[in-house]
This record gives structure tokens, sequence and C-alpha cells, in this order.
């Protein structure tokens, strides 16, 4: 049988190729790159065996046996290893991508060993194949196809089992590398003689390079360094493999404001400067450019963190230069230990730029603080946000109820609704830590729906006129308005418990009064199907007069650190303005009161309502209701 050289010498001369483009670019030190470099050497590795092996089938009369030996067992080894590496290779992306290994990954080395140790025996068994009057296969040769098979099988199952945390990209990708394998092995065994197989792992080989390794996949935009995906792969893969890792982080302190003056152009500029002044500075470490002006090194050895930090202090120390003139910024460092640090790669991320953003906006230059602090407060923000998510999932919020109470009666008129959350033991966790994170991380809207819906079951279970409460006021967070549907799906609530709309009052704040159409619009249409409107904690923000006439408000609520200052002070400044709201026909209420002194100072300058601690703190409904 004569065999076809056709396709594997140019397959050959191509892994040549990309093996010295590999080399010849960055690399980040992650496992996924050194799989793939195994996969390009035993490739190989695997046709030249092949290409020997072949020639001397051809030539057997002319070979000692012993060296048809030799390479039939050198191919037969570095062919099974190619199809495992191939599996390996699937693994190391899940890898990269921070997904834990099954139980799948333990089992499947033993079919490579099994045909590894076959190929190396197989001089003395003669089961894989024996030399004959050049090669003959022996009994087990179709181990040559199921190995393959089963690897190629592996990897296609590991990726349906993580389907959901590849992208489809990620996933196409993979399954594109085990369909060209299949079909090469197919051919393979139909055409044995063409050598065929090695030109399918090549484009398989070319599908991982472009979909996985190509540099610029994890190469910063300006060059030089790496980019914030990279930064994720080293960290998760150093944090997981428990590899000590040290990072050094640093921010470009109001970096926003610097693009804002000095303009895009000159700041990459300027940043193309920093990569550069980084990667050739720092050649054992891995440099990246995250965003918005944030810096990291790192590295496994890292030479003592305070010299590192002191010579870019230095560097940072004068100027940058750009075709447009000079520029000078000053930077602020993060440090942290992976194996110091002992948390999940992504909090560490996260907790990472979370003092970057506040190193950033500070401006006291040099500064420096470790990641402890931040990890403590990303992990209480998800703790809380686990509470909330169950709380949302479970109906579990709790609405307390806080008296509102007329001056002229002396007697409580109406009631403010405000939200409360327990954490596993039980505690109230303080809403402005759940109800920011709850509009950070789009839970406000349901949370704002279940009290509103829980205010209304409260109105409809219980008789309001004897309680002596006209309505309730009800918090709104601007986020809210950010559907669209908010006064369908509010009146809709209303509805389900016949309550009507004059009974609800809805509170925004003044501090989120920003002009936007889609909130005034709502508000109106709100407005339009008979719900009041509070304007929150005036006096916090930039109080603005024309503004508030823009809203259809009815009702004030002073802020109570400014009923605060003026019980203090007695400043006419607050009793002036409380005329000219009263003018406009707007009433008022005072917050934040906590001693009869202060109610009735406040009542002097004519508030209609009060509201604070020495009427009564907010308390659960039940009790509202008892009182
Ligand atoms: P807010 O609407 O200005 O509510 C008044 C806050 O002042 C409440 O804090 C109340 O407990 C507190 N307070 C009342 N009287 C006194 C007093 O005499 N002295 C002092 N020191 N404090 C007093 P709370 O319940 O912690 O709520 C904080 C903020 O969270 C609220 O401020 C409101 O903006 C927001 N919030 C509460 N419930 C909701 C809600 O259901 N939805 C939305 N979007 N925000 C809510
Ligand atoms: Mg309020
Ligand atoms: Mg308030």
């Amino acid at each position: 049988m004569t065999m076809n050289y056709s396709f594997l010498i140019p397959s050959l001369l191509i892994l040549v190729l990309i093996m010295g483009y590999y080399f010849f670019r960055p690399r980040l030190p992650i496992r996924l790159n050194r799989s793939f470099l195994a996969i390009l050497t035993i490739d190989i590795c695997t046709e030249i065996f092949e290409a020997i092996s072949s020639r001397l089938h051809e030539t057997c009369s002319e070979h000692a046996p012993w060296l048809l030996w030799l390479f039939g067992v050198l191919f037969f080894f570095f062919y099974f290893s190619r199809a495992y590496m191939f599996f390996v290779f699937t693994i190391s992306i899940l890898d990269a991508r921070g997904i834990s290994r099954s139980r799948l990954h333990v089992f499947t080395p033993v079919v490579y060993y099994f045909c590894a140790l076959l190929a190396l025996t197989s001089p003395f068994t003669g089961w894989l194949f024996r030399v004959e009057n050049g090669y003959q296969k022996g009994p087990v040769y179709f181990l040559f196809y199921v190995c393959c098979i089963a690897y190629i099988l592996f990897s296609q199952l590991a990726a349906i089992r993580h389907r959901k945390e590849l992208t489809t990209h990620e996933f196409i990708s993979i399954s594109a590398i085990q369909a060209i394998l299949l079909v090469g092995i197919v051919v393979r065994a139909l055409v044995p003689n063409w050598l065929v197989m090695n030109t399918f792992c090549l484009m398989a080989i070319i599908v991982i390079f472009l979909s996985f390794l190509n540099p610029d996949l994890y190469m910063s935009e300006r060059g030089y360094v790496y980019n914030l995906p990279a930064f994720q792969a080293l960290v998760s893969e150093c944090v997981r493999r428990r590899r000590p890792c040290r990072i050094l982080a640093f921010a470009l302190q109001n970096y926003n404001e610097h693009r804002e003056i000095f303009g895009g152009a000159q700041m990459d500029e300027a940043l193309v400067a920093i990569n550069r002044y980084l990667a050739d500075s720092f050649r054992q470490m891995s440099p990246f450019y995250l965003r918005n002006g944030f810096y990291a090194l790192v590295g496994q050895n890292l030479p003592d963190l305070d010299v590192l930090r002191d010579s870019i202090s230095l560097r940072f120390a004068s100027q940058w230069k750009t075709s447009n003139g000079e520029l000078r910024m000053t930077v602020a460092f993060v440090e942290a230990d992976t194996e110091i640090l002992d948390c999940p790669a992504d909090r560490l991320v996260n907790a990472l730029f979370l003092s970057l953003d506040e190193l950033g906006r500070a401006s006291d230059a040099d500064s420096s603080r470790s990641l402890t602090d931040s990890i403590e407060q990303i992990t209480e923000r998800l703790e809380i946000r686990r509470c909330l998510e169950h709380a949302l999932d479970h109906d579990e919020l709790e609405v307390f109820l806080q008296p509102i109470v007329d001056t002229v009666s002396g007697k409580r008129i109406a009631a403010e609704a405000l939200v409360r959350l327990r954490d596993g033991q039980g505690k109230i966790i303080r809403p402005d830590l759940f109800i920011t994170l709850a509009e950070r991380e789009g839970y406000i809207a349901r949370l704002g729906e279940q009290v509103l819906s829980k205010v209304c079951r409260f109105i409809h279970d219980h008789d309001m006129d004897a309680m002596g409460v006209r309505w309730i006021n009800v918090n709104l967070s601007p986020l809210q308005f950010m559907s669209r549907d908010i006064p369908d799906r509010f009146t809709a609530i209303l509805r389900q418990y016949g309550v009507s709309t004059d009974r609800i009052h809805l509170e925004i704040t003044e501090q989120s009064m920003i002009d936007f159409s889609l909130m005034r619009d709502q508000i109106m249409d709100l407005h339009s199907s008979g719900f009041e409107f509070a304007l929150d904690d005036y006096g916090s923000g930039y109080s603005n007069l024309t503004r508030v006439r823009r809203y259809p408000f009815t009702n004030i609520k002073i802020d109570m650190e400014v009923v605060r200052n003026y019980y203090r002070d007695r400043d006419p400044l607050l009793p002036a303005l409380i005329q000219a709201f009263k003018k406009m026909k707007f009433t008022i209420t005072a917050e934040g009161i906590e001693t009869a002194d202060m109610a009735e100072a406040v009542k002097e300058i004519g508030c209609d309502y009060l509201q604070g601690y020495y009427f009564s703190r907010p308390v659960p409904m039940p009790e509202f209701a008892a009182m």
C-alpha cells in the first residue's frame, strides 16, 4: 500500500507556523495557553512519527524490524496523547471560565492510560499492531478509533453540561472542534493511506486558535498589556489552583475628569505610554489594563510590593508625553495576595474594583489600601442580596408604619410605609443598605410593588377611618419609573384590593428629582389616576422651587436634618420658605421630630403634619393597627 503525503506535509508546515506565532506573541501564564502548546507539540510529534512510520511501512524490506517497532510505538503513543489533549483543552476552557470540575473529569484519563499502555507494550503483546512485512493490525486495533471517539464524546458532554456557563460562541467553537475531529476519524477509517487525519487536527487547532487563543482576545486595545478578561482568567486560575499570586493594582486618580479636560485622544496616548512603560519595566510580571484608568500587575513571585509601588510612584511623579503636550497624573494603590485572601475569584475582582473606584475618586496620591475591607463589604453586599432575593421570592418583605400626626388635632392622620428586610438571624437590615442595592441590581420594581401590595392589603383589612388614618405614604424610587407601565401596574394592585387611589400618597425624594421626561410623564399619569404626591427630604438636595412646581406635589416633607438645624439655630429661612410653600397651596410635613420642644417649634412656623420618634418609631403593621 503506498501512502499519500500530500495532506500531511502542508499540515505540518502550517503547524510550525502557528507554533512560531504562538511564541512570538505575548502569552498569559494560564492553563489554557499551556494546554494549547501541549496540543501543538504533541500534534507535530504525531505527524512526524506518522510520516516516518508510514515511510518505513512502504520500504519495510530495507529496515530492521526494531526500527519499525520503535516508530510504530511512538506514533501510537502520541496519537493517543493527541486525542486526550484535545479533551484536556476543552476542560481548560471550562477552567478559564471558572467552571468547577465534575466527576466526569476524574475517570476520563483512564481510557488514555489504558491505550497508551497498550501502545507502549505492543512489541511484547502485539495486541495493537504487529510488525510482519510492514505494520499489521492487532486484535484490539479498533481502539485506535474508539479512543478518539471517546474523547470527542467526553468533550462534547462536558460542553453540553456547562452550556449555560459558556457563551454561545464558546459552545459553538467547542462543538465545531469535536465535529471536525469526528469527520477526520471517519475519513481516516475509510481511506487510511491518505494520512488525512492530520489535516482535520490542523483545522481543529485553527478553530481553537481563532476562538480561544488569538492574543488579540486577551490584549488591551491600546496594546502592550493584557485586558480585563485576561485578568479574570488568570486570577480565577490562581485562586482555584491555590497558586500563590500577588496583585498590585493602581488607579489613575480622577481619570474621568482628566479625560474630560484633556480629551479622549490625548488621554489614550498617555495610556499607551503607560502600557508600554509597564510592559517594558516589569517583565517578570503580567501587566493588565482593567478599565477606567485601573491597572494591575500580577506575578507569582513579585519582588517586594513596596519596592514595586515606589518605582511606579516615582515614574508617575514625572509627566507622560503626548503629541499635544505633557500630562501628569497621580496614582493610588491596592495590594492583594490570593493566598492570604482566600475568597472566590469573582468576589476578589469585584472587591478590587470597589477599592480602585474609591481610590480613583480620592485625591490623596500614593495612598494605598488593602483589599480585605472591600472583600468584607462585597461579602456583606452578597449576603444582603441573598436575603433580598429570598424575601422577594417568598413575599417576606416586611412593611412598618410610622404615624404622621396632624398639628391641629394632635392625632394621627396618616402613616408612612417603610420597608424592612431581615437577615438570616432575623436582624433588621438598614433600608439605605438594601434599597441602593435593589436599585443598582434591578430589584427595585418588585420591591416597590410588594410594599404597595402589603399596604393595600392592610388598608383592605382594616377600618381606616376608625383608626383615624386617611392615607398611607409609600416611598417610590425614581428607578421604578424606568419601566413604562408603572401607572398600570399600580392601579392594578389597588384594584386587586379594592383600595381607592386617594388612600395612597407617593413620596419621591428631592435628590432623585432629575428632570427626565419619562419620570414626569408617568408621575402625571399616576396623578391623573388619583394618586397624590409628596416631595420627600426637602432641603437635602439642590432645592429648586421651579422644579417643585413642575410636578403635581401636594405635600412637602422637610428633611429631618433641616428641621434639626432650625430647632438649633432658629434661622428665619425655614419659616419664610414654609410661608412661601403655603401660599403655593402645599401642605408641609416636618420629619424627624424627636421631642415635644421640636414638635412645638415646627408647629409654630406653620407645619401641618409631624412625623418622628417623639410620636412613634416605625412599627410592624399589627402594632400600628393596635395603637
Ligand atoms: P424616608 O422616606 O425619608 O423615611 C424616613 C426615615 O426616617 C425612616 O428611616 C424613619 O425610620 C426615619 N425616622 C423617622 N422618624 C425619625 C426620627 O425621629 N429620628 C430619626 N433619626 N429618624 C427618623 P428608614 O425606615 O431607615 O428608611 C430610610 C429610607 O429608606 C427612607 O427615608 C426612604 O427613602 C427609603 N425607604 C424606606 N422604605 C422604602 C420603600 O418601600 N421604597 C423605597 N423606594 N424607599 C424606601
Ligand atoms: Mg419617605
Ligand atoms: Mg424623608
